[in-house]
């Protein structure tokens, strides 16, 4: 049997003049995010997409659509003709399924009637098939205010009956706030960052540092791992293995140990620019928060931003830990963020970092690595580049 699955988009409706752009692009994500299915129709119909699939299919569709930024909510209907036979009869059906899944004792009709051809006013509808419903079901009865079961019924060019509203993520269609690049760990906060930045429409560039083997092949594993998840929500993700050993044995030799973090961070910047720019993603993201570590106090920033020359997006800055998890467990990052595999950034970790860095005597220290543009150079072309779709 088909069902109808009802899509309704927020923010995007809105949209004026450019709302075919919108609309277009979060169509292409739907599908894209729906290859699992052989049969799928959508239909765009008065501010909403109407999708018809097979009975067997629909949670997994409804699952997946949830995660599809610029949905605002889904629902699973029955459509029937405007007429109200077959309204009742199907509004009769569905309650009984509802109430005999979920033992509820209490609903109520929510109908709204869009169609003003259609000679049943709102409250008569409300009424009638209320009427109904008590009449066929004894151990029900109305609660106006706080009903275990709502009934909606939406008359539009034709009805529409279903009874739960299930949310989206909201936000805007990937892809229609062009692309950035997601500097990415395997830590907690830089996935939950790209998701932040990916719901506002942007798709996303990878990039990881990977210093083998002072870095496990588990722990490059893990990073894709984690970019499969954030791939359910943005949508393919293009991710950039950068060597980096090299680099950081030459910053271990020639700098001083207390500015060896920032330096490294310089180049992580420099790199993921130069990448940014090749792949037309003209901003940096990371998963930074305001005086988390030592490398993340205001004066380590200014230190950072000043090795690139794009604007670098920070969502999680004036996030505690805690709110920052909260996300990373709804998205369902958390549980592979916090396998314990090394990160390149903890390996090579001095005892005392500098936490107040004056950005010449950093600059200064590391003119000390004679061979940059060289070390650069070679990291850039000897990166591993791979497409990492949603697992
Ligand atoms: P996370 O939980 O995201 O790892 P963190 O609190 O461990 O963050 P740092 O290790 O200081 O913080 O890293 C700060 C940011 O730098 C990360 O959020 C990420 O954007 C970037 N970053 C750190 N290590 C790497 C890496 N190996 N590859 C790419 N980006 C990295
Ligand atoms: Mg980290």
């Amino acid at each position: 049997m088909e069902r109808i699955i009802l899509v309704r988009y927020g923010e995007i409706g809105l949209k004026g003049l450019n709302k075919s752009f919108f609309i277009d692009m979060l169509i292409r994500n739907i599908k894209n995010s729906l290859t699992f299915l052989r049969h799928l129709k959508i239909e765009n119909i008065q501010g909403r997409f109407i999708l018809r699939v097979y009975e067997e299919d629909v949670q997994r569709t409804t699952e997946a659509l949830q995660k599809v930024f610029g949905i605002v909510s889904v629902s699973v209907a029955c459509r029937v003709n405007n007429d109200m036979e077959q309204i009742s009869d199907m509004a009769l059906k569905l309650m009984k399924e509802t109430v005999e899944a979920h033992g509820y004792t209490t609903f109520k009709v929510v109908a709204r009637r869009a169609n003003k051809a259609f000679p049943i006013s709102t409250p008569e509808l409300n009424q009638e098939i209320g009427g109904l419903i008590l009449d066929n079901m004894k151990d029900l009865s109305v609660d106006v205010h706080d009903p275990q079961a709502k009934l909606y019924i939406e008359v539009r060019e034709k009805t529409y009956i279903f009874t739960e509203i299930l949310h989206g993520k909201g936000g805007l269609p990937v892809g229609s706030g062009g692309k950035a690049t997601l500097l990415i760990s395997g830590g907690i906060d830089s996935p939950v960052a790209g998701y932040m930045i990916a719901k506002r429409g942007v798709e996303l560039i990878g990039v990881h540092f990977y210093s083998y083997p002072y870095t496990s092949e588990r722990a490059k594993e893990k990073v894709i791992r984690l970019m499969e998840i954030v791939a359910r929500y943005s949508g393919m993700i293009k991710l950039y293995i950068v060597p980096f050993t090299d680099i950081q044995l030459e910053i271990g030799e020639k700098c001083n140990d207390k500015m060896s973090t920032l330096i490294m961070r310089r180049y992580m910047m420099k790199i993921s620019t130069i990448i940014a720019k090749m792949e037309k993603a003209p901003g940096l993201i990371t998963g930074e928060s305001i005086g988390q570590v030592a490398s993340q106090t205001l004066e380590s920033l200014l230190v950072t931003d000043n090795a690139t020359d794009l604007p670098v997006f920070r969502p999680v800055i004036g996030m505690d830990k805690n709110e920052i998890i909260k996300i990373a467990q709804e998205i369902d990052t958390f549980e592979t963020s916090i396998l314990p595999y090394e990160d390149c950034c903890t390996v090579f970790v001095p005892k005392h970092p500098m936490t107040r860095p004056k950005l010449d005597e950093i600059v200064k220290e590391e003119s000390k690595i004679e061979r940059a543009t060289e070390l650069i150079d070679i990291a850039v072309k000897n990166c591993e580049v791979l497409e990492i779709y949603a697992k």
